[in-house]
């Protein structure tokens, strides 16, 4: 084991419970350290999200107080065949098929890709393909932009800009971009990258006086460079210095620029404006939250991926219950098929209930009408009341268009329902909310930070 793991295990040991420390620490196997990035291995994909939910950032600060330098941890997600002696696939038993959930392959170390990737800090997840990847009127505008990227790199919107909110599938359709350009010409390199480790590699190579290197590997032998949660560059101006150049040096040379972010590039303040512009200069497409008949076909989707009997009614119960992220409403299909196959027991509604309620208790609570409406008015100060009544003074109308405008964003509920729960108002009162305040976060700083502020506290 590599001594800085060990190092580091012990000095978090002694800051975290015991229990925790043995449920969430301890079953994460060292795999590499490379200098810049930390290989983990977890035993099943939701231990992977819980650790990098909860833990994996208190980790890295460790590390940096350890080892003195910035790195990224990657957990992997321990393959199958070392757990399960035959493939439960082949069995007729659908509760074994369904067992088959919790050790499926999906880090990047997992891949059985054919198609060879660029550089070694690329790695595309097998599972992020255009074939899986459900498409509806939240996400068929930036879906088909992404398909005829992957068809013509370089030749028509340079760069492609995807934005949306955290779990709607940015990186999904990022990474099915590069399988589909590899899967039709493999010479073809194509480098997949997250904003931070792409910063932390400036860093480290910095440090080290490598930058040929870099240099050499972003901008020479680079096809298609897809760069993911490019919001993380935001503050780091000796990173977006590089990426500029990085940017340029790939755009004249008509190669493919893919970048995804959770905001718009004109609500990132911290961002160089000479970013900004060039992020426009393509195309900019947005992902939303998917509608209740897309949720269901995405759930169907990864049911039948993952061999697991999934009623229509119980499709259709866990769609209606988690609305506003896909990472989340695929969480609860695997953690529902999970226990299904641990109790022995099959996959009903009334079962998925009750997994469901110890879930929502747990914190994965979803953003609902009600939930902003409190959120906002303890924010200005007002009473819940005030934003359902038509009182017009701007202390409570300018929070009540706030409201309606996080509910648009945030909650898959309609115009005539969001006007329903703020005491009965008019579809047409709910848009032109939503427009105003649309408006005012580009032209006006206070406004876009209470809305920045309240979706945080509403997503944390
Ligand atoms: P983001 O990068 O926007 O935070 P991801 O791309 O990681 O979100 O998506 C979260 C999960 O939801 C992934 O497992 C992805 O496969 C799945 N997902 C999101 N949208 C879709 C979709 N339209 N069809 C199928 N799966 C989806
Ligand atoms: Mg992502």
């Amino acid at each position: 084991m590599h001594q800085i793991w060990t190092t580091v295990l012990q000095a978090i040991e002694a800051k975290m419970s015991d229990q925790n420390f043995d449920v969430w620490i301890r079953p994460l196997r060292f795999v590499s350290f490379t200098g810049s990035t930390l290989t983990l291995m977890a035993p099943n994909l939701y231990h992977k999200e819980w650790f990098e939910d909860n833990y994996k950032r208190s980790l890295q600060r460790e590390i940096l107080k350890q080892a003195g330098s910035e790195i990224t941890i990657e957990v992997l997600v321990q393959p199958p065949a070392s757990k399960a002696p035959r493939d439960p696939a082949d069995s007729p038993d659908p509760r074994a098929a369904a067992s088959r959930v919790l050790p499926t392959p999906h880090g990047a170390a997992c891949r059985k890709s054919s198609a060879p990737v660029s550089t070694s800090s690329s790695s595309l997840n097998d599972r992020y393909r255009f074939d899986s990847f459900v498409v509806g009127p939240s996400n068929q505008f930036a879906h088909a932009a992404a398909e005829l990227v992957a068809k013509m790199p370089g030749s028509k919107y340079n760069p492609l800009f995807i934005y949306g909110g955290t779990g709607l599938g940015k990186t999904h359709l990022l990474q099915a971009i590069g399988h589909a350009v590899l899967e039709k010409d493999a010479a073809r390199s194509v480098t997949y990258i997250t904003a931070e480790r792409f910063m932390n590699e400036f860093i480290n190579c910095l440090r080290q006086g490598k930058m040929e290197e870099y240099r050499e590997r972003y901008r020479s032998h680079c096809d298609v460079l897809l760069i993911d949660d490019v919001q993380f560059l935001a503050g780091k101006d000796r990173t977006q210095q590089e990426f500029f150049h990085t940017f340029n040096a790939l755009h004249e040379n008509k190669k493919q620029i893919v970048i995804t972010s959770d905001k718009f590039p004109n609500q990132m303040p911290e961002l160089e404006e000479r970013l900004k512009s060039r992020f426009s200069w393509g195309l900019i497409v947005d992902i939303l939250v998917p509608e209740l008949e897309t949720r269901v076909a995405i759930l169907k989707k990864k049911a039948e991926l993952d061999s697991i009997p999934l009623p229509d009614d119980v499709a259709h119960f866990l769609a209606s219950r988690i609305r506003s992220n896909v990472r989340e409403l695929e969480g609860a299909l695997i953690r529902v098929a999970a226990f299904s196959s641990l109790q022995g027991r099959s996959i009903t509604v009334e079962f998925t209930q009750q997994i469901l309620q110890s879930m929502l208790s747990s914190g994965c609570e979803q953003v609902t009408i009600e939930h902003i409406q409190r959120e906002v008015s303890s924010y200005f100060n007002i009473r819940p009341k005030d934003l359902k009544s038509s009182r017009r003074p701007r202390s409570i109308s300018f929070p009540r268009q706030i409201a309606m405008h996080l509910c648009r964003k945030l909650t898959p509920a309609s115009l005539s329902e969001i006007g329903r729960q703020f005491g009965g108002k008019d579809h047409t009162t709910v848009l032109s909310a939503d427009r105003k305040i649309k408006a005012l976060i580009e032209q006006d700083e206070a406004t876009r930070q209470s809305v920045e502020a309240l979706e945080r506290i509403l997503t944390r």
